[in-house]
């Protein structure tokens, strides 16, 4: 549906995209992921035909829409803050986009009336039609945003943030709604967000971001399961890493030794272990596989308990127990401890410095 190719934009000398090629297909809703200042929004205004590129072409359903306006291209936007317009009610903001065509291309008064309620019934504020966006909470003004993208029956949604400024509960209650509706419409949408757990949840599809590159592609469950770089594995979500020396297949973490049969031909280099909070499990101090540590600050978190480690080698770690787990292991504040690494990724540093470097090279 959308084919990004080779797509390069600079701001003065600065690289925002570098050769960034990525193809949408129809219907699909897909996340763009990665921290402040890593490309997200400039590649969004560029499929959307706010911005253009530098190098590198973008394909609507097989046309080139390089040198398309952004109405041309038939896509609806919302933004983080959306500016609705303060002087016309819920209805009026909804049917804008239609008003303002060509005559000739113009819905009768009646349509629109009808293809307005029907929107507004869609986003669940069927009953705000007749307020002005000031009489609004966020989350309704956001849907009225949403209402407002759709009425001009967009080919591609285009979404900036659209929850950011939104409390932690209506965001949540939001996102939902989101997948639903892209669920039911079945049109193509594209949402910028610098949060992952978001993009994990709503989207068919997560980019990865970083210094105006794609660090990774994949499910929501590839993304997390399996992280191709260091960035998208610190990248998403809560990690403790170790170091290690990697020889012949193996890597040698203060003297446990871990299977890495992905690097059978290094003999000798730094590496660096990667491992989830929860993939961490706490067992005796002198149990052989695992790598001996002092019990500091536990802090119960929901249904987790958080339980802050210091190696003998003076490593911080964090490892999340389930309450049952916590309350069978009655750890005290001092304890010395064997650590268990359950599941962990290795990269040798190298790989670790590559994203660094690379905005050294730029
Ligand atoms: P955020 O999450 O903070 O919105 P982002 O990933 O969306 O970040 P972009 O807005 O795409 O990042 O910006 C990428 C880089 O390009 C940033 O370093 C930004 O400062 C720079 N940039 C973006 N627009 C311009 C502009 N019009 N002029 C100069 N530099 C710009």
């Amino acid at each position: 549906m959308i084919d990004i190719r080779n797509i390069t934009k600079t701001f003065g000398g600065f690289i925002a995209l570098n050769d960034v090629s990525l193809p949408i297909a129809e219907g699909e809703l897909v996340a763009l992921l990665g921290p402040s200042g890593s490309g997200k929004t400039t590649l969004l205004r560029i499929i959307a035909g706010l911005e253009t590129a530098d190098r590198g072409t973008i394909r609507f359903a097989g046309l080139d829409a390089t040198e398309l306006s952004a109405r041309e291209r038939q896509v609806g936007f919302v933004f983080q803050h959306y500016a609705l317009f303060r002087h016309m009610t819920v209805f009026e903001n909804v049917a804008f986009g239609l008003r303002v065509r060509p005559r000739s291309e113009r819905p009768a008064e009646s349509e629109i009336k009808r293809r307005v309620e029907e929107l507004l019934e869609l986003v669940h504020i069927g009953r705000l039609a007749d307020r002005y966006p000031s009489q609004l909470s966020g989350g309704q003004r956001q849907r009225v945003a949403l209402a407002r993208a759709l009425a001009i029956e967009p080919r591609v949604l285009l979404l900036d943030e659209p929850f950011g400024a939104l409390d932690a509960q209506v965001r949540k209650d939001l996102r939902r709604w989101l997948r639903r509706l892209h669920d039911t419409l079945g049109i193509t949408g594209v949402f910028v967000t610098h949060d992952q757990e978001e993009a994990l949840e709503v989207a068919d599809r997560v980019v990865v971001m970083s210094q105006g590159r794609i660090e990774q592609v994949g499910t929501p469950t590839e993304i997390y399961d399996n992280p191709r770089t260091p960035f998208v594995y610190q990248f998403l979500g809560n990690v403790n890493s170790l170091p290690c020396q990697v020889r012949r297949g193996e890597a040698d973490v203060h003297g446990l030794i871990m299977p890495a049969p992905e690097y059978a031909g290094i003999s000798n280099a730094p590496g660096v272990v990667f491992v989830r909070p929860h993939d961490l499990d706490i067992a005796d101090e002198d149990h052989p596989a695992s790598l001996v540590a002092k019990v500091g600050h536990q802090t119960i978190l929901g249904p987790v308990v958080r339980v802050e480690l210091e190696t003998s080698y003076g490593e911080h770690l964090e490892a999340e127990l389930t309450r049952a787990r916590h309350a069978e292991l009655g750890l005290s504040q001092g304890a010395s401890v064997g650590v268990r690494l359950r599941r962990a990724q290795l990269f040798l540093t190298e790989a670790v410095r590559g994203p660094e470097l690379r905005n050294d090279d730029v």
